[in-house]
């Protein structure tokens, strides 16, 4: 993006979409617009960017969305009315202080964002764990990237990215499963392909039910079944015990659960496996012959897995590769979960999910909810985790929980079976709404709105995949009287009167999250703001005394952060427990991301470049299916499930196998109508342990369109 003269003032930030964090500079003209362009100095993308933060501006600088006011109604049939700041907050603590005296705290929740900075993260935590007394705080990360959290948190005894990005150009074996990140992490697969280019000798093995760009540069495309993955990864670490490539000293001495594991990768023969996987017994072993031969392999995962009723087993069988093979905490080896949110990292690091502490904490750990209370001096932590993301929807519904107030995430087009949280919105008893932009679908339902200030408008920190916190300058001030969203949370907590929010900026509030890491595994307490500023961007954890001072990669003295120190090679079954195709509904309905949307298209939707890539929505089908259907290419279909209907155009392709059909998750009613909302369609099934939705699988019937 070339810079217009009239340039007068330069940032530095990071983009605000996906986790691979890339660097930007914001050049500010002397109107207050801005312009981006990929920040050269910076270690994630080295002056690259892709489509989506290429435009970024677009979505700054055009500012007929927002919301500029505060607005409230005291009843449902009332219209909203603008309000000030104190008469809307007082008014939600007003309300919040009678249903917590009535029904106790955890009749109120909040849902928030991947999206929030660390900062703002942190305060939502503090006030709902610390002060309310109920662990009703979930965020969209539930959505994305629980099942990451879980599984490394049973292999690793912590949830952490042993890996960094400047392993990819040390690896010469990738396993890329589960994720399309030529589409999805465009810079950071910029990076494997100039490595592969520049080392042709580098194999990487692709596991997807679709063909899609990543398989571009793929020695081995592994097409499998979707829901197979378990079987599949099971197959591979069997062919490598078979062979005789696994590392026996790694094993023995640094992990637990071999024999276990052995046993149960043999309880399917080779064949059986391929043919339950839908691939070939040699294309198996093949993929276990490039992982034998590697010297640095990277697993490199997202949402193909995790969100999945077995997204746990799933991580787990992936992350047992890496440790049968030893491929962990040695340059160019480790497992690689991609973050789908800017900062879904920083989130876990306060512990802003419904059944975690901050820096790693236990909520289930009686010492650790005492040292977190005596640190913010508030109410006793209550044990008990709160509800999740599609556990608040499901309890308002039901009445248990009476007030929702819902930051910087849009549940009305993203949660699966998304009629059902619409039901639940309806019969809340009080919505709060924090928003920057005007067209989510849960404001129609919100008692009261408040506007946020968006990316650029506000100082903080975000941690992208690789444990990388970068400090985010704030660059323009927000529109009419658009606030912060830590102010905003800070200001209600001291309505409600609690202590402990007089923040004088979010230096300050970072420099508590940060004293409350000391002595944990992710130690940033010597990490200052200035510090940041001065260096941009920092992995944690930051130990002042080391060479490098962030930590680039884990785990390199093989002692993990489990109680024996030892990672845990887990047997877990290949049972598929989602909803199975049958008579009436016979195809396999898969979701996923396309190249130029980003999320619900709050702010990509913004922009004319990005949406003329693929300018609506569509369902992708094989044409054997589509023939036998009667549908040809460019037809309206009609996709049922037990929850829903979809209307959209037929993509009929070869890159989607028989039997199974692929909506992009990104339309809902902000730029379309209910029609082409996927999660009208999709299950509200969740993983037992991580309760991430399955979204990748659930049984649909396709029709073509009649006109009645
Ligand atoms: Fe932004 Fe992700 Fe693209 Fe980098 S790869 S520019 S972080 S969307």
């Amino acid at each position: 993006m070339p810079v217009k003269k009239q340039q007068i003032n330069t940032s530095t930030s990071t983009c605000c979409y996906c986790g691979v964090g890339c660097g930007v500079l914001v050049h500010k003209d002397k109107s207050g617009n801005v312009l981006i362009e990929g920040n050269k100095e910076h270690p994630v993308n080295k002056g690259m960017l892709c489509s989506k933060g290429l435009n970024l501006h677009y979505t700054v600088n055009d500012k007929s969305d927002r919301l500029l006011y505060p607005q409230m109604r005291y009843n449902k049939n009332m219209p909203m009315q603008r309000v000030s700041w104190d008469e809307a907050l007082d008014r939600t603590a007003a309300v919040f202080k009678t249903f917590i005296n009535k029904y106790g705290p955890d009749s109120v929740a909040f849902y928030a964002s991947g999206q929030c900075l660390t900062e703002e993260y942190y305060v939502i935590n503090k006030l709902m764990k610390g002060f309310i007394g109920s662990n009703n705080i979930d965020t969209n990360s539930r959505l994305c990237m629980s099942s990451a959290v879980a599984a490394y948190k049973m292999a690793l005894g912590e949830d952490t990215v042993p890996v960094c990005y400047d392993d990819i150009e040390l690896a010469d074996c990738f396993y890329v499963t589960g994720a399309n990140p030529a589409w999805c992490h465009p810079i950071l697969w910029r990076r494997v392909e100039a490595h592969k280019a520049a080392n042709p000798k580098t194999k990487i093995i692709v596991v997807d039910p679709r063909v899609t760009d990543t398989c571009g540069i793929a020695d081995l495309h592994l097409q499998i079944n979707p829901g197979t993955d378990i079987t599949l990864n099971h197959a591979i670490g069997r062919a490598l015990i078979e062979n005789g490539d696994i590392d026996l000293d790694f094993v023995t001495r640094h992990a637990e659960g071999f024999e276990q594991y052995s046993a149960m990768v043999f309880k399917r023969s080779m064949a059986d496996a391929a043919r339950h996987c839908g691939v070939s017994e040699a294309d198996i072993r093949l993929a276990a012959r490039y992982i034998a031969e590697a010297k640095g392999f990277i697993s490199m995962w997202t949402m193909g897995l995790n969100q999945s009723s077995t997204g746990v087993n799933k991580n787990l069988s992936l992350i047992n590769l890496n440790l049968i093979t030893g491929h962990i905490g040695k340059p160019g080896s480790g497992p690689l979960s991609l973050t789908g949110q800017p900062n879904a990292m920083g989130g876990r690091e306060v512990g802003g999910l419904a059944n975690l502490l901050p820096a790693h904490r236990n909520l289930d750990n009686p010492l650790h909810r005492e040292e977190v209370q005596k640190f913010w001096g508030g109410s006793v932590i209550n044990p008990k985790p709160g509800l999740t993301a599609t556990e608040m929807f499901e309890a308002l519904e039901n009445g248990s929980l009476k007030a929702i107030w819902i930051l910087c995430t849009n549940p009305l087009t993203s949660l699966p079976n998304v009629r059902l949280a619409e039901a639940a919105l309806k019969k809340a008893k009080f919505v709060v709404v924090q928003e920057v932009s005007n067209k989510p679908e849960s404001l129609a339902f919100a008692d009261v709105i408040l506007p946020a200030a968006a990316w650029a408008e506000k100082e903080g920190t975000m941690t992208n995949s690789e444990r990388r916190i970068s400090y985010l300058n704030k660059i323009i001030e927000p529109p009419g009287e658009a606030l912060p969203d830590a102010e905003i949370i800070c200001r209600f907590a001291r309505k409600m009167g609690y202590k402990g929010f007089d923040f004088e900026d979010p230096a300050a509030i970072y420099a508590e999250h940060a004293r409350l890491t000391t002595k944990t595994n992710i130690d940033i307490s010597s990490l200052t703001y200035e510090i940041l500023k001065e260096k941009g961007t920092v992995q944690w954890p930051y130990k002042k005394k080391s060479a490098e001072e962030g930590t680039i990669r884990l785990f390199t003295d093989k002692r993990f952060y489990t109680l024996s120190k030892r990672a845990i090679i887990h047997p877990v079954p290949d049972a598929n427990t989602s909803e199975q195709p049958d008579g009436d509904f016979p195809f396999i309905l898969t979701t996923g991301r396309i190249r130029d949307q980003w999320h619900t298209m709050s702010k990509t939707g913004k922009v004319n470049k990005l949406n003329q890539h693929l300018p609506q929505s569509f369902m992708e089908i094989h044409p054997d299916d589509a023939s036998t259907l009667g549908i040809n290419d460019g037809d309206i279909t009609v996709i049922t499930s037990r929850r829903g209907k979809v209307q959209v155009k037929a993509k009929i392709s070869t890159q989607i196998k028989q039997g199974v059909v692929f909506v992009p998750m990104h339309w809902g009613k902000i730029l379309g109508n209910d029609l082409n909302r996927v999660n009208n369609l999709t299950s509200d099934q969740v993983d037992p342990i991580s309760k991430e939705p399955d979204f990748k699988f659930c049984a649909v019937n396709v029709v073509k369109f009649k006109k009645p």
